[in-house]
Order: structure tokens, then sequence, then C-alpha cells
């Protein structure tokens, strides 16, 4: 393996995932629904199979997908989006960030990440031959925050890029107007590219924190903002590895330059169904979104129930727990011992951070899965004591 790729080996949910299959575990670490998405949606793959939609879809994209895609960004957002310059189907949000990276990072830029961060970004920014620097969160409320000096320090004039994940994976958090504002500031004064990483885009709970508000509406960032998203999230097909990148015809087009070396082009039968999902399943994007909330709270009360302290998670569905009470200090450790210990998998800090101190005791439990598993999560749990 080539040094650039040396550091990162097997990712983490790999890793625990093999763990939970070898022990027969509840898999809350890695995170993927255990139910299916939209049936109409399913059937229309089904169906574009059926029809002959087997061979390459056009390089940026199915027409009908981009179309239902910029309308989706209308319609929710307010936003115009050209369909035919302004919008990149890519193989997943994964695909969509190395290709925003490969295409706009030259060797030695500099890219700010907040940490913890999503492990393809660091992986990805060592491919481009970048240079990374972190900003971590800071504890908010009961959860975490944007550490609004901590990123002006971070982001300079040697600053290409900023990646941002809002609602964020692993902690749950889902930034407010200040910390949007913060970023807009420090994009426009170091005239800096942002990646804005909105996978949890419909994960938002509690009513009081309002609507998913994407980056790129905020002032002085519509020009320099790339936004991923992707049908893994919004329609349960993590799978179907199908994601998109919208955002300036200048930027969307570095993206393509690498994108089609990447893949050349994604799954053909995917698009016009996760299309028709777009056009006509909102109630069932609503509807997934309460329950998933229902989830959140049975399974903060679950592990509080066995001992452990959790942390407040306003989108994804993703929460961390703090094992101290219980007598652990060391996350990774946990996480390792728990699949045949007490048969539940959970996720470790420490692939999300190149610091992890601040973290290292903390783990991630995904709470997409269905309430006859999250019960028998919740069962195993109390063995912890
Ligand atoms: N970004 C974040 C924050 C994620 O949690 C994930 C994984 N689910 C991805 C990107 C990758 O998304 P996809 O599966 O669409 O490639
Ligand atoms: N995004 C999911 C998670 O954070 C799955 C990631 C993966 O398997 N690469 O758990």
């Amino acid at each position: 393996t080539v040094r650039r790729l040396r550091p990162y080996g097997a990712t983490i949910f790999a890793e625990m995932t093999a763990l939970a299959t070898r022990y027969d575990a509840v898999n809350l670490g890695q995170g993927f629904p255990d139910t299916d998405g939209p049936p109409a949606m399913l059937d229309a793959a089904r169906a574009a199979i059926a029809d002959g939609l087997n061979q390459y879809a056009p390089g940026i994209g199915m027409p009908g997908l981009r179309a239902a895609v910029a309308e989706d960004r209308r319609a929710r957002y307010e936003l115009e989006t050209d369909p035919d310059t302004e919008v990149l189907i890519t193989v997943g949000a994964t695909e969509g960030i190395a290709g925003a990276v490969l295409g706009l990072v030259e060797p030695g830029d500099e890219v700010v990440l907040i940490e913890p961060y999503y492990d393809s970004y660091s992986a990805v920014i060592s491919l481009a031959g970048g240079v990374r620097r972190t900003v971590p969160l800071v504890p908010r409320g009961g959860g975490f925050g944007l550490d609004h000096d901590g990123l002006r320090a971070a982001v300079s004039d040697a600053t290409r890029m900023l990646i941002v994940n809002t609602p964020h994976n692993p902690t749950g958090t889902v930034f407010d107007a200040a910390d949007r504002a913060v970023i807009a500031e420090v994009a426009g004064k170091h005239d800096v590219l942002v990646l804005s990483d909105e996978v949890y885009e419909h994960l938002v709970y509690d009513d009081a924190a309002g609507p998913h508000v994407p980056l790129c509406a905020v002032d002085g960032l519509g020009d320099r903002t790339l936004t991923v998203s992707s049908a893994a999230k919004t329609f349960n097909v993590t799978g179907w590895k199908t994601g998109w990148v919208c955002g300036p015809a200048e930027l969307v087009a570095a993206a393509r330059a690498a994108k089609q070396f990447l893949s050349y082009v994604g799954g053909t039968p995917f698009q016009p169904a996760v299309e028709l999902a777009l056009r006509t399943e909102q109630e069932w994007i609503h509807r997934n979104r309460a329950e998933l909330q229902t989830k959140r709270d049975f399974l903060s009360d679950a592990l509080r129930t066995a001992g452990f302290g959790v942390h407040d998670c306003a989108g994804t569905y993703f929460l961390l727990a703090d094992p101290r009470p219980l007598g652990y200090d060391d996350g990774a450790r946990l996480c390792r011992a728990m699949p045949e210990q007490v048969g539940v998998a959970a996720v470790p800090m420490a692939p999300f951070t190149d610091d992890p101190g601040p973290w290292r005791h903390l783990v991630r439990f995904a709470f997409c899965k269905r309430d006859e598993v999250l019960a028998e999560g919740a069962r195993r749990l109390s063995g912890l004591r």
C-alpha cells in the first residue's frame, strides 16, 4: 500500500461489522438502516432493470434525476439550481466528497476539517496530497458545538477548502445560525471553498431546532460551496451508492473531472428510482424522521439505564455515549470487547480524529434499527454493569 494510504487500514465500520457478525451481536455500529426505503422506489429500480436501463448512464447522471434534485432544492430551500451544469450524480456522497477534493485541492493546499470528522475526508485529502488541519468541536449544552474562535484561528490564506458536516456524524450536532455566520465570515475573509456534507439533511429532530438550512443558502457562501447529499440516508438505500453534488458550475465541473476517472458513472437503474422517490415520497421522509426521533429517545433512555452518560443528539441517526460512569475510559477497547462480552457492536471515536484526546472515551451508537433490534440491544447493554 502506498504511504499516503498506510495510516488508514480497514475502515472502523467494516471492522466493527465483522466483529458483530462473528459474535452474532446486535449491530449498533455501522450506520445503515435495517428496513427498506419506499416500496414504490424499490419497484421502480426493478422496473428499470426489466425495461433495459442497464447500460452506462450519462457521465453527469440521468437528466430526470438531476432535474429532480434541482426541483427538490427549490421546493425545500428555495435554491435555484441548473440541473445541466450545477448537479452531478455520484457513487454515493463518498464519491462526491472524493471528486470535490481531488478536483479542487492541489498538493500542499490546506484543508480544514471539523473534528471529529467522517473518516473518508482525511483519507481523500491524503490521496490529493493536501495538508489537513483540524478544529475540534467543543462541549455546548448537553452536546457539542462549533468553536468559533478555533475556526477563525485554523482558517488562513493557506486554506483552500473547509469541509463541514451538518447534521454531524458522529456527534449529532446541528449547526445554528451563528455557526453558519462564522463559516461564511472565515470563508469570505480567506477566499476558501466550502465542501458541505449534508447527507443527514432530512434527519433533524425536535421542531425547536427548526428545519435544516443548507450552508450554500447563507449570504456569501453560495458562490464557494459544494453540497453533497445521498439517497443512502434520505431513502434507506445505503447499498445503492447514489448521491449528488450541487453548487456553482465551475466547482461541479472540477468534481466531475475527477469523478469521470474514479467510477466514470454510477449504477443506471437506481437513478430513475431515486428520481421517483424525490418527486413523490416526501411523506415517507417525514415519517422516517419522526420514527427516528422516537428511536433516538428510546436508545438514549436505554443507554442511561445501562449506566452510560448520553450526549444530546439534534440530528443524524447516531448518538455519543460516555461509558466512564461504568468504569470504562477507553472507547476503542470497549468497542472491541462489547460484541463478545455483551453481544452489541458500536463504534469508537479514534478513526474520526487526529487528536483522540478529548474523544477517546466516547462510543457512537446508531439508532436506525427496528424497534425490536433496539430493544434487544438495550437488554444486552444492561449486562455491562
Ligand atoms: N458523509 C457522512 C457524514 C456519512 O455519514 C456518510 C456515510 N453514510 C457518507 C458521507 C457517505 O455516504 P454514501 O454512503 O452516500 O457514500
Ligand atoms: N456512514 C456510515 C457510518 O458512519 C457508514 C460508513 C461506512 O460504512 N463507510 O457508520
